[in-house]
């Protein structure tokens, strides 16, 4: 373990919060502390949000893929939805459409997320 964490605020070496659960660090000079823990704020927001994808056009063969396997609908479909306007792709709770949302912003793919998503 010789990876220091630096805190963000001061620029100190970061301690674990506790040694026998190093889920956390805190900066012994300003007490700026994180913990990750099996329960995250994502994990436990039951918000289901929708992810609509903006109309656009000259979407690459693999954005066309990607929007084909999240919504579960073929090209023709996708094709169609994305000259019709705003599209409501899919909808899940947080954990769930960060990993589309990373996805779609991977390949360029512009969209929305309501109601607003702060992860
Ligand atoms: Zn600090």
């Amino acid at each position: 373990m010789t990876d220091e964490i630096i805190c963000p605020k001061c620029g100190s070496v970061m301690m674990p919060i506790d040694i026998k659960m190093p889920v956390g660090m805190i900066c012994p000079s300003c007490n700026w502390s994180w913990a990750t823990s099996y329960s995250s704020p994502m994990d436990e927001d039951t918000t289901v949000y929708v992810i609509r994808v903006v109309p656009c056009t000259n979407l690459s063969k693999a954005a066309m893929k990607l929007l084909s396997d999240i919504s579960g609908k073929n090209f023709l479909y996708v094709h169609k939805q994305l000259q019709a306007g705003e599209w409501d792709l899919t909808s899940g709770h947080a954990w769930e459409v960060k990993e589309y949302a990373d996805r779609l912003a991977l390949l360029n793919i512009p969209y929305t997320i309501s109601p607003d998503f702060k992860y």
